[in-house]
């Protein structure tokens, strides 16, 4: 019998009920027991719905208060000491208020202390605490919390498969401050941890235990490899079976490695890298299972059933009941449940499958390459088959028009009509703007009245009328304010979005927007990425009438404030019938009408932000440059329809821009706004260093933080700037977008951030 099963499941809940009961016991509106008793809740649900499904196993140690890598940290005793509570240091077991301080700084008991660093796990949107390592450091087991959990599992009947992080992902996604510990070298006192919990595992009465190793999808160096065989001979005599998981990408050159690790089993994905199943299939021990992620762990579609089956035929045959089946990754990744959602149309729900679905999808395969489908099973494989068949047909997706005009293109619609020395000429005749221009980042602080307005009009509480009189309200508001501060370039203020790609998406043909289709991003924080689903087009303008209503009430530069192609693409599920690289010049396309739209309003400078242009960095370096063209030409497209005098502003997030530089420069875009004042601007190296050719606005100040920056401390800031870029080529501006700050805050830091600017301004 093939079996079925899942690397995990969302913990959040169909309706988010752990986020609501998390930040009450943060808030102190609830006690610890309740928050015990909703997590208990959930991870009941969640095993039942397993089982339901016809999975073999129920996987425990999904499951996790705010993150399970924190969990894995803190099961270690990797508990950095600014965290430790008295009880803890007599070798107790550390408590939840531990996890969540070391999570979020603080928490209901225990002295606040500063967070753990954050981090993207691997290329998703979710975010694990980084584990902190030095030379030296000691585990010991810290935690009985799986133990529990395996216990509450198996008391409620379900055969159990255990999950946790690998000891070398572990390692390799902690981090050292002392650049004289090699964290490689921490493995030999980890590994009789890992023993500890996986004889305590075989104590509870589980016979598999899923070790977490994703970073086999990525390029390891030598050492890390050979430590790989070292560590899982090591952890050979424990008495369970291990399946090594592998997810998010193919094995590639740790292949080798990975099959021939002395374990159990081993799970890979084989739908980001569907080809690798053969490669893996003849290197395979005979003794091993083989766990196949065939179902998308990744994204929203629902999978072809008929045709998974034939690709997988062959595998049956050869491995027999070794064949294990499994979506791709973790079901943390996409939403929960297709069924809470009403008011998606039928056509598009038919073309979907969330984690429950998925779990269906995961288990109908398995019966089906085994012949004991039954009647339900045949029903399910042949609605699927109907439904991907109308959806490859769909008039909704293919829209010709757009197809034609992307293959008109050419590289002149590439670039801007004149190099940038010639453009900044241009732009400068007509903004006339001083040494050291000031601006701000696009969003000023949503209030709780805008907050308030928008929801009333989204639920039909206010008419079209009022609601546009309330934002044009805010939107005079804030150039006022901008205005009294001296600003040189202002903006909007954004009042009218609530996200920036939902925004957009919700103005264009393509998008569809679910409403309980959250997925867990940090801690309680969940996003609704928008499903991207067929060809991208702009019925109308989307911005322009706010823009030209802006810069209608100032004689200063407004800057209209746009989304852009990669950003659009990266914080949605996106389709999966064509590549990205398509689907992304599509959005380029009608970004590109709304830039000549908003030009043609009157708007001097377009700012398109691509915070996410970074984070869709593939796995594998090989792949890098692949990605970073279509990633740069989408945005090219979009902003070069701009004449020369237009100014085109990006902006982006992050600081790390040392391995992309080339690619940033690429952009052409006239000024780059960053995020620099946490790095001292020593970021700006790289820029110097590359001889970057355009403008940058390095952020001055730290908009995270509630705190007013200094005069003097901007000013210093913006000298080691000039020492870097020619102070032409510089302007002054915060990190972010202001929109999570109140007024007060953002009028005092603004106000000092305009006399930094003349500061400098009087010395060059
Ligand atoms: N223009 C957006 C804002 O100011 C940019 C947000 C972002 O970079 N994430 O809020
Ligand atoms: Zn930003």
């Amino acid at each position: 019998m093939t079996l079925a099963h899942v690397l995990g499941y969302p913990r959040i809940g169909a309706r988010r009920e752990l986020k609501h009961a998390l930040e009450a016991y943060w808030r102190g509106d609830g006690d610890r027991e309740s928050l015990e008793a909703t997590g208990r809740e959930l991870r009941a649900k969640h095993w039942q719905a397993q089982r339901e499904a016809g999975l073999d196993f129920v996987t425990v140690g999904d499951f996790a208060f705010y993150d399970q890598v924190l969990d894995v940290s803190i099961m270690l005793g990797a508990v950095p000491s600014r965290f430790e509570a008295d009880d803890e240091l007599d070798r107790g077991a550390v408590d939840l208020d531990t996890a969540f301080r070391m999570a979020r700084g603080r928490a209901p008991s225990g002295k606040p202390a500063a967070a753990c660093e954050m981090t993207k796990y691997f290329d998703t949107n979710y975010h694990y605490l980084v584990p902190e390592l030095h030379a030296g450091q000691t585990f010991r087991l810290a935690s009985s919390r799986l133990f529990d959990e395996v216990a509450e599992a198996r008391a409620a009947g379900y055969p159990v498969k255990a999950v946790l992080t690998g000891p070398l992902t572990w390692l390799w996604l902690g981090k050292t401050h002392d650049e004289t510990c090699d964290r490689l070298s921490l493995l030999e006192a980890l590994l009789p941890v890992y023993g500890e919990i996986l004889a305590r595992l075989a104590a509870e009465g589980v016979e598999w235990v899923q070790l977490d190793e994703p970073a086999l999808v990525q390029d390891l160096p030598l050492a890390w490899k050979q430590a790989y065989e070292a560590a899982y001979n090591a952890l050979q005599s424990a008495p369970v079976k291990l399946l090594v998981a592998s997810y998010f990408g193919g094995l590639g050159d740790n292949l080798q490695v990975a099959v021939n690790l002395p374990v159990e089993g081993l799970h890979i994905d084989a739908v980001r890298a569907p080809e690798q199943l053969t490669a893996v299939l003849d290197n395979l021990p005979a003794y091993k299972v083989l766990s196949v992620g065939v179902i998308d762990g990744r994204n929203v579609w629902r999978a072809d059933l008929a045709t998974l089956r034939e690709r997988l035929a062959n595998a049956r045959l050869r491995l027999g009941e070794r064949l294990w089946l499994a979506p791709s990754c973790s079901l943390l990744h996409v939403p929960v449940d297709l069924a809470s959602e009403t008011e998606l149309d039928a056509e598009l729900t038919s073309w979907l499958a969330f984690a429950r679905q998925k779990l269906d999808e995961t288990v109908t395969l398995a019966r089906l390459l085994d012949g004991r489908a039954g009647a339900a099973e045949r029903d399910r494989v042949a609605a699927a088959t109907a439904a991907l068949d109308a959806r490859r047909a769909s008039p909704r997706l293919h829209r010709p028009a757009v197809a034609e005009r992307l293959s008109r293109l050419g590289e002149a619609d590439l670039s801007r009509a004149n190099p940038y020395p010639v453009r900044a000429g241009a732009q400068q005749r007509f903004l006339e703007l001083p040494l050291f221009p000031t601006t701000t980042i696009g969003s000023f602080p949503q209030t709780a009245e805008i907050r308030a307005t928008r929801r009333a009009y989204k639920s039909g509480e206010l008419s079209r009328e009022t609601y546009e009189a309330r934002m044009r309200e805010a939107i005079a508001d804030a150039v006022a304010r901008q205005e009294a501060l001296g600003l040189d370039v202002l903006v909007h203020g954004e009042a009218e979005r609530n996200d920036m790609v939902e925004y957009f998406g919700e103005q264009l043909e393509g998008y569809a927007f679910t409403r309980f289709g959250w997925v867990q991003s940090y801690g309680s924080r969940c996003v609704k990425p928008p499903i991207l689903y067929g060809d991208v087009t702009r019925p109308a303008p989307m911005t322009v009438a706010w823009s030209r209503y802006a810069q209608s009430l100032t004689e200063r530069p407004m800057k209209g404030m746009l989304t852009g192609p990669v950003t659009m693409l990266q914080w949605a599920f996106v389709r999966d019938d064509q590549p990205r690289a398509t689907t992304c010049r599509q959005i380029a396309l009608a970004l590109r009408d709304e830039v000549a739209d908003l030009e043609a309003a009157g708007l001097p400078i377009i700012q398109i932000d691509e915070p996410a242009l970074r984070e869709g960095l593939p796995l594998r370096q090989a792949e890098w440059q692949g990605y970073l063209d279509w990633a740069v030409d989408s945005f090219r497209l979009a902003a070069s329809v701009a004449d020369d005098a237009t100014q085109i502003h990006t902006h982006m997030c992050y600081s790390e821009f040392n391995d992309i530089i080339a690619a940033i420069a690429a952009l052409d875009a006239d000024v780059i706004t960053i995020e620099t004042s946490r790095s001292h601007m020593e970021l700006l190296d790289v820029f110097r260093d590359f001889a970057y050719p355009n403008a940058i606005g390095p952020g001055v100040y730290d908009i995270h933080s509630p705190n007013v920056p200094e005069v003097e401390w901007m000013v210093q800031l913006l000298e080691r700037a000039a020492e870097r870029i020619p102070v032409e080529r510089l302007w002054v501006n915060p990190d972010c977008g202001l929109k999570t700050r109140d007024w007060p805050e953002v009028e005092a830091a603004l106000e000092r951030m305009v006399d930094a600017a003349r500061e400098l301004r009087q010395r060059y």
